[in-house]
């Protein structure tokens, strides 16, 4: 076995967790990444002592050395997972293991350490357990966690970085559209791309993030509420949004994505709706799919729904695709019947209300 997975964790003690009207009063309306709980996770790595250090702590600021490797070249991974309440009051993990597995992935495309899965699943459940309050009862609501992996030696010298922080933090988040999803209007980028064979496309890290805001701010510029990226080399086949994959739901009951070729990141719901579908009856194809064939599938009603997806807002359906010089609409324009049905089978199963035929959900308490 390897001795980082048998690392315990050392809980030190809190200064002072918010009171609970406090608390309470942020869990009404939390939005989405803005309201914090009272502990943070953290993990240090170095190539002498391997993984050592975990703890949980009283969240609070880092201190960093400004010369920091992940202050200048962004060596930085991500996650992002949420811990839901189920009807009697426990909490479940919704497939942590696949995130684990994909940071893993991530941490050897940045030539990072990469922390053992056990060490991610149990990070993410200490968190969840010592914040258990943090988890808000409302419908759609749930505990955000978004473990992190920065390079901290302190060093100008560009090379992978011999010490890493890997940090787990939670955010209480609500219904990410409340009343159910509007459908979105995206918007095509011809100027810009999201990533190019070679490069980490199927990495979650933030430096795909930092590289497709311009084109989101274009998006909005344009009246547009999200970019959908088309692939680097030839300008016309569909790839995702910024943080979200991409479907569509054909006139025959078929559905398809497009394909994990490594400018994709492969998306733990995308997978879960991909497995779901097929439980459903419905034919799914994972094939590439061109922005000409999908406008002139729109045209012909032979395209019935879009839908993007991912952990944050679930599924989020497309009803309008704009870009220099064309405009289509997808359907009657609003959320699709496919799209709904999908939708209800994961957050069923997520929230504990439907059966869980593929292991997917972990109760913790
Ligand atoms: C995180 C992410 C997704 C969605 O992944 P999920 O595991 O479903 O949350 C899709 N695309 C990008 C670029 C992402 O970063």
């Amino acid at each position: 076995m390897n001795a980082a997975t048998s690392l315990t964790f050392d809980h030190l003690p809190h200064p002072g967790i918010v009171p609970v009207s406090e608390r309470q009063a942020l869990l009404v309306d939390p939005g989405f990444g803005r309201v914090f709980t009272d502990h943070m996770v953290t993990i240090r790595y170095s190539e002498a002592k391997g993984w050592h250090d975990a703890q949980v702590q009283a969240r609070a600021p880092l201190q960093m050395d400004p010369a920091a490797a992940v202050l200048h070249y962004a060596q930085e991974i991500f996650e992002g997972l949420k811990a839901y309440r189920l009807e009697d009051g426990g909490a479940a993990l919704f497939r942590a293991d696949a995130n684990a597995r994909r940071f893993r992935a991530s941490a050897e495309r940045l030539a990072m350490a990469p922390l053992p899965e056990d060490l991610f699943v149990e990070s993410c459940r200490a968190l969840v357990r010592a914040d258990r309050a943090w988890i808000p009862e409302a419908e759609g609501g749930a505990l955000y966690l978004r473990p992190f992996m920065i390079a901290s030696e302190v060093f100008l010298g560009v090379k992978p970085s011999s010490e890493y922080l890997y940090m787990v933090i939670g955010s209480s988040v609500g219904a990410y559209f409340k009343g159910g999803a509007p459908a979105v209007t995206l918007w095509v980028s011809q100027d810009y791309t999201r990533a190019a064979p070679g490069g980490t496309g199927a990495a979650k890290c933030g430096g795909n993030y930092a590289a497709s805001l311009v084109a989101q701010a274009e998006a909005i510029r344009q009246g547009c509420d999200q970019v959908l990226f088309v692939d680097a080399a030839e300008h016309r086949w569909i790839e995702e949004l910024g943080g979200m994959n991409i479907f569509f739901v054909f006139d025959d009951g078929s559905i398809a994505t497009p394909p994990l070729t490594g400018t994709i990141l492969p998306g733990i719901t995308r997978d879960s709706l991909t497995v779901l579908a097929r439980d459903m009856g419905l034919t799914v194809r994972e094939e590439r799919y061109a922005l000409d064939q999908f406008a002139a599938d729109a045209a012909s009603g032979r395209i019935r729904e879009a839908f993007a997806c991912g952990t944050a807002a679930v599924v989020t359906p497309i009803g309008r695709v704009r870009g220099e010089g064309f405009d289509f609409t997808i359907g009657n324009g609003g959320p699709g019947t496919v799209s709904s049905q999908l939708k209800a089978a994961l957050v069923s199963i997520q929230r504990g209300h439907a059966a869980d035929p593929h292991g997917w959900v972990e109760r913790l308490f």
